[in-house]
């Protein structure tokens, strides 16, 4: 099904049809979370008991320094169904969601925060929309007043400047927070770039997609993992990854700034030929020159984002290692991905 390198992505999907009792895999990242994993799973399970099936856990252990990997290995051990993956280091939650996506087994993978600020409970709602047919259903912060509101405004520009820019719609307000089917995780895993913006290559791939408002709570324990340093980056990195405006603009910008210095130049030349020569003229030789070196610095330093970002692509680093998996119960109950397992051995 996933030829190598392929230029085109086929997906094929499972004869047509959506089976009728789908595995899902919860997919968290963990990053320095053993104060709220055990009520994340106190609060998770009982919703996936009640969807009535088969689930597994896919933890990603972002290099966490607390006992997160201690207290979920140990809850794997003694059967919880799905897995652990730890990894080498922090490769931050991007990383991490590439490796959770590649270790998941279900025909349905849900994206959620180990912080409990995804209502678990929204989990049955999006599983109904994915049987209306929809592929992707994703949360939609209608209220988040628990966010400070330097961060609701910075995300808020952030959304409108993207979405001005760059060519594909990115819903305002919608966080990881998702349920996708497996025609989209299959898509997700054949795309090549290393810097993975999430959000962007949700709304990149595409699919029926379907919002589901829901108002986020504060944490329920622990402390958050951005600050303001990583969030503009990660901004950077989100509109580097989906326009190239940025870059071409300083053509428009130069054309524009030469037509008027070439306008000015006639002017100053005319005007020598009608009163003779004078030399005042300090300020505004200044005022020229300062502005252009800025803006000429300015358009390096862009041009230099996206070359930092390309040497980073041309590296091939993978995304992320994996320094061990910790296997749990194969899932909740038996499935039919199981018995195929069985078909085959
Ligand atoms: N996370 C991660 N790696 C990181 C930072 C965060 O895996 O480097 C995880 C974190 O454990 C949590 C989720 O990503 O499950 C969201 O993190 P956080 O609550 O700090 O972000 P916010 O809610 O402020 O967006
Ligand atoms: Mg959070």
């Amino acid at each position: 099904m996933q030829e190598a390198a392929a230029s085109n992505i086929y997906i094929s999907r499972r004869g047509d049809r959506r089976p009728d009792d789908p595995l899902i895999s919860l997919i968290v990242p963990a990053y320095n979370e053993a104060e709220v994993i055990g009520h994340f799973l106190e609060a998770t399970r009982p919703v996936l008991e009640a969807t009535g099936h088969a689930y597994e856990y896919v933890f990603v252990d972002d290099g966490s320094r607390d006992d997160t990997a201690n207290i979920l290995s140990s809850e794997f051990k003694n059967g919880l169904p799905g897995r652990l993956l730890g990894l080498s280091r922090n490769f931050g939650k991007e990383a991490a969601l590439s490796a959770g996506l590649e270790a998941a087994r279900g025909d349905i993978a849900i994206i959620i925060d180990a912080d409990l600020q995804d209502p678990p409970e929204l989990i049955l709602q999006m599983l109904d929309g994915w049987r209306a047919g929809y592929d992707v259903v994703y949360g939609l912060r209608v209220d988040r007043s628990s966010d400070t509101v330097m961060k609701r405004s910075t995300a808020g520009m952030f959304y409108r400047l993207f979405n001005r820019l760059a060519n594909i719609d990115m819903p305002a307000n919608a966080g990881d927070f998702r349920l996708i089917d497996r025609v989209v995780i299959d898509a997700l895993l054949q795309l090549p770039e290393r810097n993975r913006f999430m959000k962007g290559l949700f709304a990149w791939v595409g699919f029926p997609a379907m919002a589901l408002p829901y108002e986020r709570p504060p944490r329920k324990a622990g402390t958050g993992k951005f600050n303001y340093w990583k969030l503009w980056n990660f901004a950077l990195d989100g509109l580097t990854g989906f326009t190239t405006l940025p870059l071409r603009v300083w053509f428009y910008g130069g054309a524009l700034v030469s037509l008027g210095a070439f306008a000015y130049a006639l002017y100053l030349t005319l005007r020598v030929f009608a009163h003779g020569i004078d030399v005042p003229g300090y300020a505004s030789l200044m005022v020229a020159l300062l502005f252009f070196s800025g803006v000429q610095l300015l358009s390096i330093g862009m041009i230099g984002e996206y070359i930092a970002r390309l040497f980073n692509e041309a590296k091939q680093r993978p995304v992320f290692i994996v320094q061990d998996v910790i296997e749990g119960a194969p899932t909740s109950r038996p499935t039919r991905l199981a018995d195929e397992k069985n078909d085959a051995e």
